[in-house]
């Protein structure tokens, strides 16, 4: 498999120098030039498949001869070493939980199979000494910090806005220390990101640092996000018709990978992107205009972004066409108070606690459902509640029991390096 980059003035390169460099040396996205064809036999079988068969068969295509076999099985293996149950929600509506992995959000499994994607190459002398540089606004930064804690060859520094990461999700990137440095950037996320573009355009920076990236704009971290889709329609119902997904978004990596499983011929009905304040998705499907806005703070702060980077994949897997995109996507966007109130009423009338994502995700179906009747549908659920305290607590009435993976980060040691939102300093430091 080749990739090509999204602005068409570097050449194609294949999937390890893709997973190395992140971005084309023309700043554009890479996308891969054939979509796989899922075999019937797949898709028949899917069912009765282990999740890390499921995860080969998926992933070998993209990854071609760039990874042995056997390291391969085992990168896959150990990226879905966890559970993704359905679990239903209401008659309606399943909720596709992703939060069982390490950093309790959805983002572990790409972040783990992109670090032994990356660890492989080191190891193997494919690349020098590498510096992932990623800016998170919340959840990628722990993924990231969790799945290359202690991997040779690799450096990471993460760029986060200050006070506006969720505690546990501060802890997530400050405290694992080894190989792991984070910015506290004095600004939002878009001013991290912006920050990490100009980097990776840098030369003089180029020369002294092997810089990568580790957001979904990452091939290895963007394209084992498929997998979550294939997981949800093993455990679908038999001879149900394909569910409407509706997908809480921000750099829309998760929802492209979706589009891209359903292109390859996995059996899902229409997508929703389920989106907060943050809106340039939802207007560009009402309008044909497509304005990024700076980010606004939402409580889902995950989905904080008002300039989504792989909202040119979705664009480029469509052909640019708008009218074949409206008919496979739908957009909402779901303010803080419908968020609140989703959490509630499914909280109090189904028992089932949803984070501030997955209750953007769940308000926006059931929008979808109310004014298109009643097809049965699945979110993702991106994020463990546990995460989001000062908005789930109260509606509880009481704490959060803490899982053991977050109760191990209680006392340690918060360290962090204080950056303006200078891309003068960020270089200085990096140099
Ligand atoms: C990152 C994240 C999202 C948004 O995913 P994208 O792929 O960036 O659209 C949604 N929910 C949670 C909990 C996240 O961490």
């Amino acid at each position: 498999m080749k990739y090509y980059s999204l602005r068409h003035q570097s050449p194609p390169v294949d999937f390890r120098t893709a997973t190395v460099t992140g971005q084309a040396p023309d700043g554009g996205l890479y996308f891969p030039e054939t979509i796989p064809k899922f075999p019937a036999g797949f898709l028949r079988e899917l069912r009765g498949l282990s999740k890390a068969t499921v995860a080969f068969n998926v992933m070998r295509p993209y990854v071609g001869s760039t990874i042995a076999e056997a390291d391969l099985q085992r990168i896959c293996a150990e990226a879905v070493d966890f559970e993704f149950p359905l679990v239903p929600v209401t008659a309606e509506v399943s909720a596709l939980e992703l939060f069982h992995g390490p950093t309790l959000a959805f983002k572990d499994v790409g972040a783990r199979f992109m670090s032994r994607c990356l660890g492989y190459f080191a190891q193997r002398g494919d690349t020098p000494p590498v510096t992932v540089l990623v800016a998170t606004s919340g959840d990628t930064g722990g993924a990231v910090a969790s799945g290359f804690l202690g991997v040779p060859g690799v450096e990471v520094v993460i760029l986060y806005p200050a006070g506006k990461v969720s505690p546990v999700q501060e802890q997530q990137l400050t405290t694992l220390g080894q190989n792991i440095t984070a910015l506290e950037v004095a600004g939002t996320f878009d001013d991290c990101q912006a920050l990490v573009k100009q980097a990776f355009l840098d030369e003089e920076l180029a020369k002294k640092r092997f810089l990568t990236s580790a957001n979904s704009i990452n091939v290895a971290r963007w394209l084992p996000q498929q997998l979550y889709y294939c997981f949800a329609m093993q455990q679908w119902p038999v001879g149900a018709a394909a569910p409407v997904v509706s997908v809480p978004s921000g750099n829309f990596g998760n929802l492209c990978a979706g589009l891209l499983a359903q292109a390859s011929g996995l059996p899902l009905g229409r997508f929703i992107a389920a989106c907060n304040a943050n809106e340039p998705v939802p207007v560009y499907l009402r309008t044909g205009t497509f304005t990024p806005r700076p980010a606004v703070p939402t409580f889902s702060n995950a989905m904080d972004v008002g300039n989504p980077s792989n909202f040119v994949r979705i664009l480029e897997l469509f052909d640019n066409d708008l009218t074949r995109l409206r008919a496979a996507l739908s957009a909402d966007t779901v303010t803080d108070a419908e968020t609140v109130a989703a959490i509630r009423q499914v909280w109090e009338r189904d028992d089932y606690l949803l984070d501030p994502h997955g209750a953007v995700a769940y308000a926006a179906l059931r929008r979808y459902q109310a004014q298109h009747g009643g097809a049965a549908g699945l979110i993702l659920a991106t994020a463990h509640p546990v995460k989001f305290p000062d908005v789930v607590e109260p509606i509880l009435g009481r704490a959060i029991e803490l899982p053991a993976v977050v109760q191990a980060l209680q006392g340690r040691t918060k360290r962090s390096v204080p950056l303006a939102v200078n891309y003068e300093e960020l270089k200085a430091y990096l140099m």
